[in-house]
């Protein structure tokens, strides 16, 4: 090991990258990282983070609209697009800042440069025109937006990256994509007062969520006012003499929009890094890097984890691969990531909180399932008026009682569904939510008085 000039170097300063680099300084290894953009990654400066900040924004004029029914009168509300785009750099630049601080603080060195593998222990750091040895090497270079190319006038549209950053708010856009940051984007949109139309192939939006929770976000969105087109694709995109843009959709459809969105899936960041040379092992389908268990690649010292391995596309997902990896290779303790029973959220408006099977997956697994389904709506929206329901659902396996699923729509899903990730990933039963005494008045409540089955799926018939 003392060979070489560290015994870790990483490639990607993101959520996966910047932890392993960190926690392997703090135990004393000698620790490089090199980023080719900015540290934090896609999560901190392009995903998660600003994201999340959008979603607050465009939250405000339905909050304005409530409060009245409590008795406030708010003046005309008016939205600065570039303050909040200004708010948003001036938050991504200090967490920036704090994570090139973390690893630096913990003993790692970091490099602001693109950088390829040349030998399976030589990286090139391309923007330093230098190479460095390492004796093991993390590969951690997420994904970014894919790209269609086949679309006639694709040049015009932009992507989740671009739309963070636009000069100017568009009055009209079209998003096309039905996965979670397509429809996290057309509520963000919508909310800012933009004229939102999504454009998605499928049959319904978020195709891996409980179809429960899909058909009743796309009717609340609709009520909104966003508009929704299933079973359709864009077909060409052309600028006009004004500036805007067409997109002629399947159908014949024209859509006379200013911006015209891409969400249609991501890909990972595996080219011109050397890895074709030294025959890293890819997923032909993916485009991504293949790993074993531990995250290891075919060749001996080299891993991968996070996007770029396309596993389960989230920062938390990274992180706990990322500690995974320093648990086998630093602290002698082969670690496989354990991927399964992942809460997450859509931060969609109502936001969605989901853990465990939906409906569908748990029938196609277990005999005989039971559903407990709640559909109201929350206090918060009764002096409001906001006519918006909240939907609660828990999907049990009738001979184990075990819950396999709970999934959520309404405020503070999200929140919710981290804490439910820990009674299902305990594999907890429906018997043990009954025990549990109820927080009063609270929506979350429902999720622990729900004490008949709904439904049950016996042998794949409702009954
Ligand atoms: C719009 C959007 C919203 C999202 N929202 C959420 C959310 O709400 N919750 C959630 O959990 N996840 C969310 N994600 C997903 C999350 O951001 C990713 O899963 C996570 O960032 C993956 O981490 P990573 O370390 O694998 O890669 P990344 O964070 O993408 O980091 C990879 C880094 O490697 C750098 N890099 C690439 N190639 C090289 C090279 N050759 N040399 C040097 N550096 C290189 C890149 O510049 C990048 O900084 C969102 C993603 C997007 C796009």
């Amino acid at each position: 090991m003392a060979g070489y000039d560290y015994d870790l170097f990483v490639i990607g300063g993101g959520s996966g990258g910047v932890r392993a680099a960190r926690v392997a300084a703090a135990l004393g290894k000698r620790v490089g990282i090199a980023e080719e953009s900015r540290f934090g990654g896609t999560c901190v400066i392009r995903g998660c983070v600003p994201k999340k900040l959008y979603v607050y924004a465009s939250q405000f004029p339905e909050h304005f609209a409530d409060a009245a029914g409590y008795g406030w009168t708010v003046p005309e509300a008016s939205f600065d697009w570039q303050t909040l785009v200004a708010s948003k750099d001036r938050e991504i630049s200090r967490l920036e800042a704090i994570y090139k601080k973390n690893v630096e603080g913990s003993g790692g060195e970091t490099f602001h440069s693109r950088a390829m593998i040349v030998d399976p222990h030589v990286v090139l750091l391309l923007g330093k025109d230098r190479t460095v040895t390492a004796d093991q090497i993390l590969i951690a270079t997420g994904g970014r937006p894919a790209a269609h190319p086949a679309l006639p006038g694709h040049e015009h549209c932009i992507f989740s990256n671009e739309a963070f950053d636009l000069k100017e708010l568009p009055k009209a856009i079209m998003i096309e994509g039905g996965g979670y940051i397509a429809v996290e984007f057309a509520n963000i949109f919508h909310g800012l007062g933009v004229d939102t139309t999504l454009v998605y192939r499928g049959k319904e939006i978020l195709s891996r969520f409980d179809m429960d929770l899909r058909r009743t976000l796309h009717e609340t969105m609709e009520k909104k006012g966003i508009k929704i087109l299933c079973h359709a694709v864009s077909e060409s995109v052309s600028k006009r003499t004004d500036g805007r843009l067409d997109v002629r959709i399947t159908g014949d459809q024209v859509l006379t929009v200013d911006q015209a969105m891409l969400a249609i899936g991501r890909i990972p960041n595996t080219e011109n890094m050397g890895l074709e040379g030294i025959g890293i092992e890819m997923v032909t389908a993916t485009g991504a890097i293949k790993v074993d268990r531990y995250s290891r690649t075919n060749i001996d010292n080299i891993w991968a984890i996070g996007d770029v391995t396309n596993r389960v596309q989230l920062t938390p997902v990274a992180i706990h691969e990322a500690m995974c990896f320093v648990e086998t290779v630093f602290k002698n303790n082969p670690t496989a990531p354990d991927h399964d029973t992942i809460a997450t959220a859509v931060f969609s408006q109502p936001e969605i909180g989901t853990v465990g099977l939906s409906e569908d997956d748990a029938v196609k697994r277990f005999a005989d399932i039971e559903i407990y389904r709640a559909s109201f709506r929350p206090m918060r929206h009764t002096l409001s008026g906001r006519d918006e329901k909240m939907l609660i659902k828990l999907v049990v396996d009738g001979a184990s009682r075990k819950v396999l699923g709970a999934h959520i729509l309404g405020p503070d899903a999200g929140e919710m569904a981290q804490l439910l990730g820990i009674p299902l990933k305990a594999g907890l039963t429906k018997d043990d939510f009954d025990r549990t005494m109820a927080v009063h008045p609270t929506a979350a409540e429902e999720l622990v008085t729900m004490y008949k089955p709904t439904y049950r799926v016996k042998d794949g018939e409702r009954i």
